[in-house]
């Protein structure tokens, strides 16, 4: 028992010196991924994403603002306004060649003298202050900027993404003649958001500085989504709208996912460029790697604990045979013996079994050390043993008492023990010994036995002392019998 549970008890050490060895490396493996995955994503990845969005949109805006700026500073509009705009041709040949030289999507001029909303296509509208649609002129008349982008969505275009640049055109007295300008598709930057979405699983949206969205790779969230309102975000978005000097970084929570946010100004338009990446969708692919290292461990834990096992239980059983049997003739020890029959002769146990002792020993062993060798001697002694542990039946014990002697114990009655030494008795005396060796050739040997029962309050002193009266009787009469021992008195 205490054997067992030292033994439990090495298989459990063993266990959690694996498992927690793979654990913690594979732990530490999994925290220095994830630092990485964070921290590529914070410098590089993101960054990198936000800065050329970035590009792409100045690059979008440069040349019409350029270009409206060329119109506003065009003498010739300036001309043809104080002529009286009496004829509209040159106007639409000038606003149509603006638009086909530059692949604008339009090219207008409202004037503020006449009201007339140039296209060139024609004569489109006269603005008035009570049309929503004209909102925006009478805002920028007011302004007093230079230039202003006005960003819609084109119903007529599949809500196309279009911006308007608008220049004020003032005479050469500096009075406001009108807005002068062009309109660009944005739909090329729109969809460059889609792509950055598809391939890098990122999210780029723009907001104005009321925080609603503008320009979004989901249609139905522009113009009616607040990033005020959005779960996570809305903790951030006082912070998002505080940083338009320089880019900038969040973090945010969502619907259980952690999200990396960048976020940069961008002047022209005054909105801001959000790009965003999923930290926890990125984290999914070493969580993978994690599980799979623990149970690549746990697998390994199983085989070498298994191993172990079977590496104890092979030295336990030799140690046990060690410690049970003489190792000369493989015949159970004394100790052994004693141990067995103190279990057998337990109060319990005797009530429902007969316990029988033959003792033997070899007759005459002393000659024929003398005649053949103390080695022959030893050869005998193994056989004789072997040809008692095969005569002995499968619960029957078979001990080396000492020197020559033999003990065998026997669960049956003393019927059966005579039966059994006499057995034992004729087969060594058929036997043909020392049969291999060299000189003097085979020799025939013999053994005596002493046979008693046990009787209910023996001790094994009283049980073996019967017994050796009985051989020692046996001997007397002249060797090479059984016989068995008297009643115990
Ligand atoms: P008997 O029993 O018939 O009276 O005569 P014996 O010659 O066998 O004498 P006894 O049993 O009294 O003594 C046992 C002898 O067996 C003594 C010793 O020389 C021999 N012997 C005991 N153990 C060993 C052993 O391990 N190897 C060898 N070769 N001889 C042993
Ligand atoms: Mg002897």
């Amino acid at each position: 028992m205490q054997f067992i549970s030292v033994r439990t008890r090495l298989i459990l050490v063993l266990t959690l010196i694996l498992l927690s060895g793979f654990l913690i490396t594979n732990s530490i493996s999994y925290r220095a991924s994830k630092r990485q995955i964070h921290s590529s994503i914070v410098e590089t990845s993101l960054p990198l994403a936000r800065d050329n969005i970035y590009s792409e949109i100045q690059r979008d805006l440069a040349r019409p603002i350029f270009v409206s700026s060329l119109m506003a500073n065009d003498t010739f509009l300036k001309d043809w306004v104080a002529a009286g705009e009496t004829n509209t041709d040159p106007i639409m040949r000038y606003l149509t060649e603006i638009q086909e030289t530059y692949g604008f999507f339009s090219s207008f001029f409202v004037s503020d003298i006449t009201g007339n909303y140039y296209h060139f296509k024609g004569v489109l509208k006269q603005i008035h202050p009570d049309d929503d649609h004209d909102v925006w002129y009478y805002r920028f008349k007011e302004q007093n900027v230079a230039y202003d982008l006005d960003v819609d969505t084109n119903e007529a275009e599949q809500n196309h993404l279009t911006i308007f640049i608008n220049h004020r055109l003032t005479s050469k007295d500096d009075r406001f003649l009108g807005v002068v300008g062009v309109g660009l598709d944005f739909n090329r930057v729109a969809s460059l958001l889609d792509d950055y979405k598809a391939r890098y699983d990122r999210n780029i949206y723009m907001i104005s500085p009321d925080g609603i969205i503008q320009v979004h790779t989901d249609q139905s969230k522009i113009l009616n989504t607040s990033i005020f309102d959005q779960p996570g975000l809305k903790n951030i978005a006082p912070g998002i709208m505080a940083a338009n000097t320089r880019p900038a970084f969040f973090e945010y929570d969502a619907n259980g996912n952690h999200i990396l946010l960048t976020s940069r100004f961008v002047e022209e338009l005054g909105w801001y460029l959000l790009v965003e990446q999923d930290e926890t969708l990125a984290l999914k692919s070493i969580q993978t790697t994690f599980m799979q290292n623990f149970f690549i461990g746990l697998g390994i834990t199983v085989i070498t604990i298994l191993f172990a096992i079977l590496v104890i239980n092979y030295f336990q059983g030799q140690l046990e045979i060690m410690a049970t049997t003489d190792k000369m003739t493989r015949a159970y020890n004394r100790r052994e013996f004693e141990r067995r029959f103190h279990f057998h002769t337990h109060a319990n146990r005797r009530k429902t079994m007969d316990l029988s002792i033959i003792l033997f020993d070899i007759d005459r062993l002393k000659e024929l050390n003398d005649t053949r060798g103390h080695l022959a001697g030893d050869q005998v002694i193994k056989d004789i043993a072997g040809i008692a542990a095969t005569t002995v039946r499968d619960n029957d014990m078979l001990v080396r008492w000492g020197g020559d002697e033999f003990v065998i114990l026997l669960l049956g009655n003393t019927d059966q023990a005579l039966s059994i030494a006499s057995r034992l008795l004729k087969a060594v005396q058929d036997h043909d010994f020392l049969n291999d060796s060299h000189e003097g050739g085979t020799i025939q040997m013999s053994i005596s036995c002493g046979v008693t029962g046990y009787v209910e309050g023996d001790t094994l002193d009283m049980v073996m002392t019967r017994a050796d009266k009985a051989l020692y009787q046996a001997k007397e009469e002249g060797r090479n019998r059984v016989l068995l021992a008297n009643d115990p008195v």
